[in-house]
């Protein structure tokens, strides 16, 4: 991987490349903006522009330590990430103590803290102490998807590196880099939202399997096919990733059925179910409409409680039969 494979960086990717040019690099950099926009990738490609012996702006790819960085096994990167819920002060001690020794193969060691809005408030004091005085071969990428969270001095002592949301254009290419079709990738690029979480294909595919259901069960709800929907509820709800999934995709269409009625421009999130959306909308009225998000957003926080998935969406089909039958005209 070399910076000219990641796409809609550039400002992030030119500040990064003018350090290397100039061998002027700042001792931590932070690299903010939101979430799944390529900072790890970005973070370990300069990972390797670094520690490249070829490299004098972009990474060889082919080297020993280019492809030691690419598998995470290269002893001189260490890379950190959440565990549970945060990162913990035993984690800034463990990666104090590798900078207390040398490096093994380079003369720089290079440290990626991931997802830095999750250090807990004893572990942000320690990071700055290492801030505050890295030794000389240090080089600290501290990257969050929050920078609003983390501590004024511990930003202070960082170069930034802001990286930007990115448009369907840019996930349209990186899909098509990646092999998917054009049909696929042009549906997954307007559905992403500019984040990367869609990006595998696999991942894509069963989304839009668990939108069309979502999509039949809503229409059924709808045209009064009672039996239907508790048939796919029965089929469809008894694992609870499965039933958090199908509750998402209820409340997006929930949203556009709002949207087909209230604004001209239809800014719909699923505007390829445009068609079959709209015939929907007609017989229904908003007051209903926005009722029925209501009940499904309850219960999507009922299912976070931990109750029985198969329970929870359930009462969610009944609330919503009474409520989009009823206000059909
Ligand atoms: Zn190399």
């Amino acid at each position: 991987m070399a910076f000219h494979h990641i796409v809609g960086q550039k400002r992030a990717i030119h500040v990064l490349q003018k350090g290397l040019a100039s061998s002027r690099l700042a001792q931590a950099y932070l690299f903010h903006g939101p979430s799944s926009t390529g900072k790890k990738l970005t973070a370990l490609q300069f990972a390797q522009a670094l520690h490249c012996p070829a490299a004098t702006t972009d990474a060889c790819e082919t080297c020993v330590p280019c492809r030691k960085i690419a598998a995470g096994n290269h002893p001189d990167v260490i890379q950190i990430g959440v565990e549970g819920s945060s990162i913990g002060i035993e984690h800034i001690r463990t990666l104090q103590h590798r900078l207390s020794y040398k490096p093994y193969e380079h003369q720089r060691i290079t440290i990626i803290i991931d997802g830095c809005e999750f250090l807990t408030p004893p572990a942000a004091n320690a990071l700055l102490k290492t801030l505050e005085e890295p030794p000389p071969y240090a080089l600290l990428l501290l990257l969050t998807g929050n920078k609003a969270a983390l501590p004024l001095t511990l930003i202070s002592r960082c170069q930034l590196v802001p990286f930007r949301t990115l448009t369907p254009a840019h996930i349209h290419t990186i899909l098509t880099q990646q092999g998917v079709d054009e049909d696929t990738a042009s549906l997954a690029a307007t559905l992403s939202g500019g984040r990367l979480e869609a990006f595998d294909q696999g991942d894509f595919v069963q989304a839009l399997t668990t939108r069309d259901k979502a999509h039949t069960i809503l229409a059924d709800i709808i045209q009064a096919k009672a039996t239907a929907v508790f048939l796919q509820a029965r089929t469809l709800a008894g694992k609870r990733e499965q039933c958090e999934a199908l509750l998402r995709w209820l409340a997006l269409l929930c949203r556009d059925l709002v949207m087909l009625k209230i604004t001209p421009d239809r800014l719909l999130y699923n505007q390829d179910l445009h068609q079959e959306l709209a015939p929907l909308a007609r017989h229904l009225s908003v007051d209903n409409l926005l009722e029925a998000f209501g009940c499904i957003e309850q219960q999507r926080g009922y299912l976070g409680m931990n109750l029985n998935p198969q329970l929870v969406f359930e009462r969610l089909l009944v609330q919503l039969q009474h409520l989009l039958r009823e206000s059909k005209a």
